[in-house]
């Protein structure tokens, strides 16, 4: 078994790298770049392929090596929607932005696939997703969002499962009722952000790794300071998401640092993976605290759903991922467990993303709340375009209010964790 909770270096993602980049190497001195990007998961790596295509010059900065966040450690899970439910939105800004953003929300999705057809990304695309009750509150919860999707927002593409049609996609008795969606699906998210990262090579940004970033003196140009140098950019854009806590101070509080952690089976065989998911969708509980899982392209489960808050592992976490597994599928009582391993999420307060400026010339977007692979990429595209003096899209997202979280650094941990039991009791009910 291969623990990699606080290293990205030996996850199942980073034993199974199709992708080659051109060297990555450290920054020495000082360059000018028209942008500056600093973070190479998928919001980084979008942003500078997208701002490279319109013919930036583009230098982005990575504290460790690409995708060594959150992008190349995830479920994989690609999905169209938010961290939370729309009626957030609505709530927030009405039900004519909340439309505008669910239709984003798809293109992100489209936008991910387009990415990985255009740049011949091998990242192991597959279509198909399942959102499962565990308890009849789930079943009501499902109808009624069938229901209110389709209402409200045309939304045609979630379908009904229950029963022998629901065995057809899972095998297992544990979930009552599950909405089919045919606009998600998943892949192997470590390839497809260095894919990302490639295409943006190609284009002609430079990516330096081992580089953090230690200040951001804002200004025009703006100075982004690393140990050994510095980039002056007439643009900045933060893309480090939970990674980047202290860098800067105005962004404090607005999300939480939260830990997820992650196992591969060994490979199943092909008769084991067709009594667990026989159309190799994608599958989430309905649980707040919620697990998710799929297969990879060699048939080994890839399985999360364990949190913590103080960045080290849970007590006895294989056992009870090990437990669950072997629970929901008796297939699978021998099958071994290979990897672990963690990455951490930025939550917001409202688990809607946080899109923005520090300054005139200094753009983010963090927050995704664990719902971030497909929407990370479209916050690179809106980002580049409204460095290219397009901001209508981006301004949708940015006029989204944000809470900090209480307490300051040290009470915000002890909240979000009371919080978080609060949730998983709810969870039992
Ligand atoms: C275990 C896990 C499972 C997940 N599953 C799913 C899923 O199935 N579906 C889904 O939609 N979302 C999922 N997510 C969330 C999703 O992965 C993220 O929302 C998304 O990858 C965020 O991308 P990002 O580029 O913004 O951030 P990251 O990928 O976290 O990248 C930030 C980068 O910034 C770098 N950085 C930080 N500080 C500095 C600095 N000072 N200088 C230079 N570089 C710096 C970091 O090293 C890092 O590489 C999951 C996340 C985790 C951790």
């Amino acid at each position: 078994m291969t623990d990699s909770s606080s290293s990205a270096a030996a996850s199942w993602y980073r034993d199974s790298i199709k992708v080659e980049l051109a060297p990555t190497p450290a920054l020495e001195g000082q360059v000018h770049a028209d942008v500056c990007v600093v973070g190479a998961g998928i919001t980084g790596c979008s942003t500078a392929l997208h701002l490279a295509e319109r013919g930036y010059k583009v230098v982005v900065l990575e504290a460790q090596e690409v995708g060594y966040g959150a992008s190349g450690r995830s479920g994989g899970q690609i999905l169209p929607g938010l961290g939370t439910d729309m009626s957030t939105v609505e709530q927030a800004l009405g039900l004519s932005a909340a439309r505008d953003i669910w239709e984003m929300s798809r293109e992100a999705v489209r936008l991910t696939a387009d990415l990985i057809k255009q740049h011949d990304i091998p990242c192991e695309l597959a279509w198909g997703y399942l959102h499962a009750a565990v308890k009849p509150r789930h079943v009501r919860e499902l109808r009624e969002h069938q229901d209110t999707m389709a209402r409200k927002y045309d939304y045609r593409a979630l379908e009904w499962r229950e029963g022998a049609a629901l065995k057809e996609h899972v095998v297992t008795d544990a979930y009552p009722a599950a909405l089919w969606e045919s606009e998600a699906g998943h892949l192997h998210p470590l390839n497809y952000t260095l894919g990302l990262a490639r295409a943006a090579q190609q284009a002609g940004a430079v990516f330096h790794g081992f580089s953090p970033v230690s200040s951001i003196e804002q200004g025009t140009p703006a100075r982004v300071l690393t140990p050994q140098g510095q980039v002056t950019a007439d643009s900045v854009v933060v893309a480090t998401n939970a990674y980047g806590d202290a860098l800067l101070p105005r962004l404090s509080g607005r999300v939480m640092r939260c830990a997820n952690y992650m196992i591969a089976t060994a490979p199943m065989s092909e008769e084991q993976a067709a009594l667990v998911l026989p159309r190799n969708d994608a599958l989430s509980d309905a649980n707040f605290v919620l697990d998710y899982y799929r297969l990879s392209a060699d048939r080994r489960l890839i399985y999360g759903g364990e949190v913590s808050y103080d960045g080290r592992p849970p007590r006895g976490l294989e056992a009870r991922i090990d437990g669950k597994i072997r629970r929901l599928f008796p297939v699978l009582n021998d099958v071994q467990i290979d990897y672990r391993w963690g990455g951490d999420v930025a939550i917001t307060f409202n688990r809607a993303p946080d899109f923005g400026r520090v300054a005139a010339n200094v753009y983010y977007a963090q927050g995704y709340s664990g719902h971030g692979m497909a929407m990370a990429g479209l916050a690179g595209k809106l980002m580049a375009e409204t460095i290219a003096g397009q901001s209508e899209r981006f301004d949708v997202f940015a006029a989204m209010p944000h809470r900090r979280f209480p307490g300051g650094r040290l009470l915000r941990t002890p909240l979000l964790l009371l919080a978080t039991h609060f949730y998983k009791l709810r969870d039992r009910l």
